[in-house]
């Protein structure tokens, strides 16, 4: 019999239903694929790319361009392989042999998964019933375990809410152990713990192409910190684990990133539609969000999503998940799409 390592059959897989969806607004990607004026520069980039040579080790163009944004150094810039891959090496750096790592619960649930794919003990600190978090159980949890990691999650997925920028500071200052802040859905906020890198050592930042920016095929996240902790990451990657593609495309999507802020904003207004919009249903609760989706909490959620399902509308279904019981996570869509999931939600609570 297969003798695979302690732990690893026990591992929860990451679920996603691999049905394909006429509307998919089940994986909080960009409705809409790159601005043409991007997609046209990248297919010219691609066309001249040395496809027989490894990708550029140092990753320095694209590195150089975050921290000049930054107005930091290319030395403080780890760039990933999706921003999974910099979080799971934050749970393998700072984690291993039963240390803790703390985060907030319910949040983006590959945590867990890390923790325990990291040997490390996980920690989760609940959310309070309207889904803040709050500052003092944070650093409680942390000092009671002698937590090596904090894991803050803001805006946060799935609840689509942000924490308060004087909680995230608070946490930081307080902390006694590094702390990373998951800014996976920032673009959709525009509030960034950025500005606490110029006052505290201890404090990361980790962001994502594949939200805002529509780049969630090429897999590229970066995080920012100081140059000891990028360092040390760097170790622990793989060489040339951000392929010459993802690498050449990411670097043309951050230069033109300005094209994509009326996607960005359609999005906003879409959003805050679709919540008004579910609002008035009967049986329906919509959580506030600062982000590209909405946390939904209907009666009979399992039945909202199964009608969905039938009409070829997949969402993420949270309804038997401890914290959000009865809860349906929606993307928001192009127009079109909100007009039809709105109409299929509203129709199934009239048939009651
Ligand atoms: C989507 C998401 C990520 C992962 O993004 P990738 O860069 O595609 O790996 C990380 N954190 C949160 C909270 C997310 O929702």
């Amino acid at each position: 019999m297969a003798d695979y390592r302690p732990g690893l059959n026990e591992l929860p897989t990451y679920s996603v239903e691999e049905r394909e969806w006429e509307i998919k607004i089940d994986a909080n990607e960009s409705s809409f694929n790159l601005p043409p004026l991007v997609q046209e520069r990248l297919m010219n980039r691609l066309a001249g790319l040395a496809f027989n040579r490894y990708p550029d080790i140092g990753m320095k163009g694209l590195k150089e361009q975050i921290a000049g944004n930054f107005q930091l150094r290319s030395d403080n810039v780890l760039i990933g392989n999706g921003s999974s891959e910099i979080l799971e090496k934050l749970f393998h750096a700072y984690g291993g042999g039963g240390r803790s790592i703390v985060f907030p619960a319910p949040s983006f649930s590959m945590y867990d998964i890390y923790a325990k794919l990291s040997e490390s003990r996980a920690i989760p600190v609940q959310l309070e019933s309207d889904y803040s978090l709050r500052p003092d159980k944070v650093l409680a949890a942390a000092r009671d375990s002698a937590a090596k990691l904090i894991v803050l999650c803001t805006p946060n997925n799935p609840t689509g809410n942000a924490m308060e920028e004087q909680d995230i500071e608070y946490i930081v200052q307080q902390a006694g152990c590094p702390v990373v802040v998951d800014e996976a859905y920032i673009e959709f906020h525009g509030r960034s713990a950025v500005d606490l890198l110029n006052r505290y050592a201890n404090v990361m930042i980790a962001r994502t192409f594949s939200k805002a920016y529509g780049f969630a095929s090429a897999r590229i996240g970066y995080l920012i910190a100081a140059a000891d902790i990028v360092a040390m990451l760097g170790k622990i990657c793989m060489p040339y684990h951000v392929n010459a593609l993802s690498l050449a495309g990411a670097e043309i999507i951050y230069q033109m990133r300005n094209e994509f802020a009326p996607y960005i904003q359609q999005t906003i207004g879409e959003r805050r539609q679709l919540a008004a919009a579910l609002e008035e249903l009967p049986g329906v609760t919509v959580y506030s969000s600062v982000t590209n989706f909405l946390l939904v909490k209907f009666t009979q959620a399992g039945r909202v999503a199964a009608v969905l399902a039938e009409h070829g509308i997949g969402v993420r279904d949270f309804s038997s998940v401890p914290g959000l019981i009865d809860c349906l996570r929606i993307s928001i869509g192009t127009p079109a799409q909100n007009d039809r999931v709105l109409k299929i939600i509203t129709g199934c609570r009239e048939r009651g």
